[in-house]
């Protein structure tokens, strides 16, 4: 039997973004529902159970962030949102409170589908008991043994660098915000002290990237966080 394609459900007030995404979904193997606003939004959200939802921060009626707490109390669906260049501060808290990924207005066709698919990846590899592994170019990690190398020699880590590394390997492809980086790698009373992660953020760039000032694979995302990537 073939799986049924997934269902995206768009919450855009915007009705030019909204034709957009929905020609360009239902050309690319997905089923779309639409809302124009937050309470439409977390109706459909309710009624239809979407595989994934890309949801606009800017919503006539409530915000946008309102949309995604609400979500969090009952599903783990993926969440990306859409929000304008000087967002930033709404960004990062969308992040915190549980959304997947962002897409900064104006977006190209290619680059929505690819975030969604990383999206919608992990939210299939949550749960599984297989631990994950990186590989791009020279670098691979692999979780399960605790191994770096960079073109088959071994790379030593120290043990807050490798924390570090693999939390970016798990999440791999999704954008990790300063505070999730913090309390994942240096625990739950962290959250403010992006410097520490300049730190040794620095460190892995030299031990892995072959052009540390100009890293193909981690990137930073300025004001929010970092995200490894595969090229
Ligand atoms: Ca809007």
């Amino acid at each position: 039997m073939t799986p049924s394609l997934p269902l995206v459900l768009l919450v855009e007030d915007e009705p030019g973004i909204r034709r957009f995404l929905r020609v360009t979904l239902a050309h690319n193997g997905f089923r779309v529902a639409e809302a124009a606003t937050a309470v439409e939004g977390l109706d459909r959200a309710a009624a239809d159970r979407p595989d994934l939802v890309v949801l606009d921060l800017g919503l006539p009626d409530r915000d946008g962030l309102d949309v995604i707490r609400e979500i969090r109390e009952w599903s783990r669906v993926p969440i990306v949102v859409l929000s304008a260049r000087d967002e930033e501060r709404a960004k990062v808290a969308a992040l915190d409170l549980g959304a997947d990924d962002y897409l900064t207005k104006p977006f190209g066709a290619a680059e929505l589908l690819a975030r969604l698919r990383v999206a919608l990846r992990h939210a299939e590899r949550v749960g599984s008991p297989e631990p994950a592994a990186f590989e791009a170019g020279e670098l691979r990690v692999d979780l399960a043994r605790r191994l770096v190398t960079r073109g088959g020699a071994e790379v030593h880590l120290t043990p807050i660098e490798y924390n570090l590394l693999a939390t970016l390997v798990k999440h791999a492809g999704r954008v990790l915000t300063h505070r999730q980086l913090l309390n994942a790698v240096w625990g739950p009373d962290y959250g403010y002290e992006a410097h520490y992660l300049r730190v040794y953020m620095a460190q892995l760039r030299r031990k892995l990237e072959a052009d540390p000032g100009n890293p193909r694979h981690l990137r930073t995302e300025t004001g929010v966080g970092y995200r490894l990537v595969a090229d």
